[in-house]
Order: C-alpha cells, then sequence, then structure tokens
C-alpha cells in the first residue's frame, strides 16, 4: 500500500474534519496528516519536513489568496498543492491553479474516492517530474493544458492520461568525428504524446539544450496541433542534444543515420513520421529517409516529411510554416480590421519559419521593420528590403556584419513599436520581464512555446491580439500531411493546390478558434487548446479503453 505523508493547512471545521476522515479511511493509501491552522505555521513547518502533499484552504488565517502557494514553493519548491475552496471562492482557487498549484476541490462536495485518485495522481506527476520531466518548457506546456483542461471540464481520467506522453524513448548514440580519431556519445530522444488519432508526427530537433520535458512538451503541442488543423495524427517529437552548427556535414551525417538506427522501431509511415524542426532541414530528412529505406530493402518515402521534392516530398513544403502564419495574419488582420498595407511588423528569427513569414508579409505591402538571429537584429524605420536581406544570409550564413539596417539587440527589437510581432525563433521569448513593454496589437507565434503564462496574462489584460503557435505554425504540420498523403497514394499536386488547400485549412481553423473564443469569453491561445484537446478527448472516450 501507498503511503502518503500529506499536510493540511486549513482552520480546524467541520469540513477539514471530514477530509481528514475521508484520507485516514483509505483502503488503498496509508496517509499520515499533519495539521497546522495558520500559514505560519506551515511555513515553519515547511522548515523541518518534506511532506508529499499539502492541502491548502484558501480561508486559511494569515492566508494571501493565490499568493500563498507561491510561499508554499519559496519554502519548498515542487511541492504538489491541492487547493481547498468554498463555492464563493473558486475564482481564487483558479488563479492558484493557474499559478502552477495542482487543482482545487471544493469543499461542500468533497467524495472520498475522487479523493484519494486526486492525490495519487498529484503525487505521482510530482514524482515523475522530479525524475525525468523537469523543464520549464514541458510545466508550461503542462499548466496551459491544465489551465484548457479544467474551463472545459475536461473528464479527470483522461486529463491524468494527456498530461504526460504515451511513450518516450532515450537513446545515447556514438558518432565519429571527423579526425577518425575522436567518438562523440551523444543523447537523442523520441517521444509519441498520443497514440490515439493515427499514426504519430512531429520534427526532430538539434540544439544543444535538448531535454525529454523539452521534446516531450513540443510532442504535446504536436497533439492539439494536429487535433486542431483536423489531421489524421498524434504528436510526436524527436531530439537530439548537440549543437549542429559544430558539425561538418559528414558529421551531421553520420549523426543522423545512427540516430535513425536507434529510434527506427518507433518510425514508420503508419507509425511515426519525423519532419524537420529547429536545426534539421531537408538534407538531414533525406538522409533519415535513406537509412529506414536500406534498412527495409526499398524505398520508403512516406516515412519522413520535409524531404527534397525529387525524393517525394511535397511543392511548398518548406515554406509552409510561414506562409500558413501569413494566412492566419491575414484573417486576424481582417479580423481587427487592420489593412496589411499600411502596416508595419517585427520578425525574431529569420530561419526557416521567419525569412519566409517576413518575406511573404513584405509581398502584401507590410513593412518589416527589423528581423534577428543568433547574431543580433536588424532594424530599418522605413522597413527592410528582405530579398536583399534573405541574399545576404544566403551568403554569409547569418545577419552578422549586415549593412542593411542599424544593428539593435533581441530584446530591443522585441520592444520595438510596431502592428505585428512574430516570434519566430526559440521558446520563452516573451515574458512577465519585457511582456509590459512589447508593443504590438498582433502577436503571431511562429516558434513553439515562445510566451510564457504570466505574459499571456499580461497580454491580455492589454488587449494584444495572439495567435497561439499550435495554430499559428500548424501550416508546416498541414503541408506535411499533404506530403504523407502525396507519398502514400502515389500522387502529385501542384504548388497551386498545396497553397490553396493550406489556405483553406488554416482560414478554417483560425475562424473556429476565433468563434470558440468570443462565444466563451476566453483567450485565443486557450480557445485553441480547448478545440485540440476536444477532439482527443473524444477519440479516446468512443475508442474505449483496453482491456
Ligand atoms: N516541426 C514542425 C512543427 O513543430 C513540423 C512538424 C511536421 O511537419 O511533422 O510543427
Amino acid at each position: 500500500m501507498d503511503s502518503i505523508h500529506a499536510l493540511l493547512i486549513a482552520p480546524s471545521t467541520p469540513e477539514t474534519q471530514q477530509l481528514g476522515e475521508l484520507l485516514t479511511d483509505s483502503s488503498t493509501v496509508r496517509f499520515r496528516i499533519d495539521s497546522v491552522e495558520h500559514m505560519d505555521q506551515a511555513l515553519a513547518r515547511l522548515r523541518t519536513t518534506r511532506p508529499d502533499i499539502a492541502f491548502l484552504d484558501t480561508a486559511v488565517p494569515g492566508g494571501q489568496g493565490p499568493d500563498d502557494f507561491c510561499r508554499l514553493q519559496n519554502a519548498f519548491a515542487g511541492l504538489p498543492v491541492i487547493v481547498l475552496a468554498g463555492v464563493d471562492d473558486l475564482c481564487s482557487a483558479a488563479q492558484t491553479v493557474q499559478c502552477g498549484a495542482h487543482s482545487y476541490l471544493v469543499k461542500s462536495e468533497l467524495d472520498g474516492e475522487a479523493l484519494i485518485r486526486h492525490v495519487r495522481h498529484a503525487v505521482r506527476r510530482r514524482r515523475a517530474e522530479a525524475d525525468e520531466f523537469r523543464s520549464p518548457m514541458f510545466h508550461l506546456a503542462q499548466q496551459q493544458f491544465l489551465k484548457a483542461a479544467q474551463l472545459m471540464r475536461l473528464d479527470d481520467n483522461i486529463r491524468e492520461r494527456l498530461l504526460h506522453p504515451q511513450r518516450t524513448l532515450v537513446v545515447t548514440l556514438p558518432f565519429r568525428r571527423d579526425d577518425y580519431r575522436h567518438v562523440e556519445t551523444v543523447i537523442g530522444y523520441r517521444v509519441q504524446h498520443v497514440l490515439t488519432m493515427g499514426p504519430t508526427k512531429g520534427g526532430i530537433r538539434y540544439h544543444e539544450d535538448v531535454d525529454l520535458g523539452e521534446v516531450s512538451a513540443m510532442a504535446m503541442w504536436m497533439t492539439w496541433k494536429c487535433a486542431l488543423m483536423h489531421l489524421p495524427f498524434g504528436g510526436a517529437k524527436g531530439g537530439v542534444r548537440i549543437d549542429p552548427t559544430a558539425l561538418s556535414r559528414a558529421e551531421k551525417q553520420r549523426l543522423t543515420r545512427r540516430y535513425t538506427m536507434e529510434i527506427i522501431d518507433m518510425i514508420g509511415p503508419e507509425r511515426d513520421i519525423p519532419a524537420p524542426d529547429m536545426g534539421t532541414n531537408e538534407q538531414v530528412m533525406a538522409w533519415l529517409m535513406d537509412t529506414y529505406s536500406q534498412q527495409v530493402g526499398r524505398a520508403v518515402p512516406a516515412v519522413v516529411t520535409g524531404k527534397p521534392v525529387v525524393l517525394g516530398g511535397s511543392q511548398g513544403r518548406k515554406e509552409a510554416t510561414g506562409r500558413g502564419l501569413v494566412f492566419a495574419i491575414q484573417e486576424a488582420a481582417q479580423h481587427l480590421r487592420m489593412k496589411l498595407d499600411q502596416s508595419t511588423a517585427v520578425v525574431q528569427g529569420f530561419g526557416n519559419v521567419g525569412s519566409h513569414a517576413a518575406r511573404f508579409l513584405a509581398e502584401l505591402g507590410t513593412r518589416v521593420l527589423a528581423v534577428s538571429d543568433v547574431s543580433g537584429a536588424l532594424y530599418h524605420p522605413q522597413g527592410l528590403p528582405i530579398d536583399a536581406v534573405s541574399e545576404y544570409v544566403e551568403q554569409h550564413g547569418s545577419l552578422k556584419g549586415c549593412t542593411l539596417g542599424e544593428r539593435l539587440t533581441n530584446q530591443e527589437m522585441l520592444e520595438l513599436p510596431c502592428d505585428i510581432l512574430v516570434p519566430a525563433a526559440l521558446q520563452d521569448q516573451i515574458t512577465k520581464e519585457n511582456a509590459e513593454r512589447i508593443q504590438c496589437k498582433l502577436l503571431a507565434e511562429g516558434a513553439n512555446g515562445p510566451t510564457t503564462l504570466e505574459a499571456d496574462e499580461i497580454l491580455d489584460r492589454r488587449g494584444v491580439f495572439v495567435i497561439p503557435d499550435i495554430l499559428g505554425n500548424a501550416g508546416g504540420v498541414t503541408v506535411s500531411y499533404f506530403e504523407w498523403v502525396q507519398d502514400t497514394q502515389n500522387l502529385t499536386w501542384t504548388l497551386d493546390e498545396i497553397n490553396d488547400r493550406l489556405h483553406t485549412i488554416m482560414a478554417g481553423a483560425f475562424q473556429r478558434v476565433l468563434n470558440h473564443a468570443q462565444g466563451d469569453s476566453i483567450d485565443v491561445r486557450t480557445a485553441a487548446l480547448i478545440e485540440g484537446i476536444d477532439r482527443v478527448a473524444k477519440a479516446k472516450l468512443i475508442r474505449g479503453l483496453f482491456p
């Protein structure tokens, strides 16, 4: 039988007593309950004990509302907290959950079995996180999910099921350096979040900071993204913890082939279909496809998407994420009554997403005031000549040394006054530190996870319209889907057909999300998440539970 040490922080009332009894009466879990009646006593207790879980009553003497959660975290970081609320207190309880508490329970509606299940989930989740998933990005993905789950009153069991990925594979793999003397060993991952919807789908990232939590967060976002766009895939993601810019072409090829071999049992055209992400490209996908095909003894183009057109890649896939983002921006501009040919934009990141988004915006007459990459930002108050900037980057590898505009730091650039801000680089860019100073009307997310939860609230309060990542950057996986369909059906579509289909799907998803957000008076990100989560939850319920 499990044993759980619980700290009960609540005034002494009949309800508190009932909670204590429900816990001690459990036949499946043995509870050791430590009760305190004042917040100060709780904080003092945490200096000497390390409980598995805390129950925090919103009416505890000495309490300060949602801040109490942070005070508990300061005393014992990572302590899972379940909030106990009265029916009049639900708002404050919900805010505490948004700050990171596990969940809240209504005191007058306590149910023995549900309570024990709740506590076990909270404690298990904490233990698993501490072991493997401790990552700010995974925390962000989970908190976004929990916020949406709570608003949509998602079934408890499904919520727990979706909170962690269904399958994760962690591998270590060696590859030979070009001097043929050194062998480097690196860590790689492939994570499949949900296997309910069809094969799983998602990119492979090469980056020195990749970890299991980050890959899991992105796999979870892929699930919501595919469901939101009505694509028949669950979410997946992969990654190798390495800086690809420090590798020669031959080293990258050896690394890719070995990584493919390590994950080969997990992938396949009907199983899990990788694609490019940060640090990988068409060439990497070609090596992956070749390695897989060599193993099975025939050419299998459908095992990856985002590969070169000569190998069965799709027209328009390379620029699809940028193009899809600009389709979404056009829809948002219409809703906000903004004229794109009289608007200004700032684009953070000049990789595959940012450079194409900047180009398509410029083609619509938008003045792109600034763009950036790892070397910093380039700014021109009249708008940059995007084609010339792209040419420079193609020749020199980055914006470094480019004199087509003034140099700014990344932070200065994010805070420039503009109509449209496009974060298309890394996660965690718009935070509570800079959200008050962001000056755009429309934030169009090309990157995955560029905005933190706290920043979301600030932007919402300030009336900034957000096209959230799972909608904004969904053009990539949508054209990946077209590529997979063409490969598996042995047919090809023209660029116009691809772009028309992409436009229809992006515009449809945008309108669904907008209607949902307006109808329920919720922010656009939460509406997009709920659209995606709801589809997955329905599919899970209809499929039923095996065995
Ligand atoms: N890596 C891209 C994303 O985050 C594309 C995934 C795919 O095409 O499967 O959406």
